[in-house]
């Protein structure tokens, strides 16, 4: 049985953080959409500088293109065994063609992380990104350059004050109604995200081992 992992959560909340864990602990690749749009930025497309615009503002890509996106990255064979999605879905419109994308798949684990508004702001203003690899290490002033690939850290053009408003505005509006959307599930937890990272990791797995196939059904199920 695969292991088909959602993250939900407010910006900061630490999803890329504990989906880059998750995923390296499960063997499966992470989908961050986000991460999938400051590559394209960064290549300096077309589509790339569009993205780039509407990034900026901190409103969303549209549904369409977000789930092209995500319908191809899904089809990969390494997505076969499972995924962890970091900022996808971000609409119900999303949800539901995420719901079509998984006709015939092993459900969907939707774990929310949840973290109030303040310790939200405090951590996207003191976050940084690797210019390189783009992984972002957790917030500490004295970390000079990234733990992965010694990359120079930046703040994310997106990080600023003006931006995050607009950010968590959206998120109210857009994304919040997905915890209504998904709540209703049996395969849905929410998650304790303010303590250290080691912690929440600990909850997320203790859900998925709740919820998900077993290690020994996953692995009968990627040896067939
Ligand atoms: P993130 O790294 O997940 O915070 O995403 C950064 C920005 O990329 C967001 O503020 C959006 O502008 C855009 N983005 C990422 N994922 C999506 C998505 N699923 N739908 C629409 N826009 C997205």
């Amino acid at each position: 049985m695969a292991l088909n992992l959602i993250m939900l959560g407010p910006p900061g909340a630490g999803k890329g953080t504990q989906a880059a864990r998750l995923a390296a602990r499960h063997r499966i690749p992470h989908v961050s959409t986000g991460d999938i749009l400051r590559e394209a930025v960064q290549r300096g497309s077309e589509f790339g500088r569009a993205a780039q615009a509407v990034m900026a503002s901190g409103h969303l890509v549209s549904d369409d293109i977000m789930v092209g996106i995500v319908r191809e990255r899904l089809d990969r064979p390494d997505a076969q065994p499972g995924f962890v999605l970091d900022g996808f879905p971000r609409t119900v419109a999303q949800a539901t063609a995420l719901d079509g994308l998984m006709a015939g798949r092993d459900p969907l684990i939707v774990l929310e992380v949840a973290v109030e508004e303040d310790e939200l702001r405090r951590r996207l203003l003191s976050r940084t990104i690797c210019v390189d690899c783009g992984s972002s290490p957790t917030a500490d002033p004295s970390i000079a350059s990234c733990p992965q690939c010694g990359g120079r850290l930046v703040q994310r053009a997106d990080d600023e004050e003006r931006v995050i408003r607009e950010r968590f505005a959206v998120y109210a509006r857009d994304t919040r109604p997905l915890v209504d959307y998904y709540r209703v599930r049996p395969t849905f937890r929410a998650i304790d995200g303010r303590g250290p990272v080691a912690d929440v990791t600990k909850a997320l797995d203790a859900a998925i081992d709740a919820l998900g196939p077993s290690p020994r059904a996953r692995n009968a199920g990627s040896a067939t």
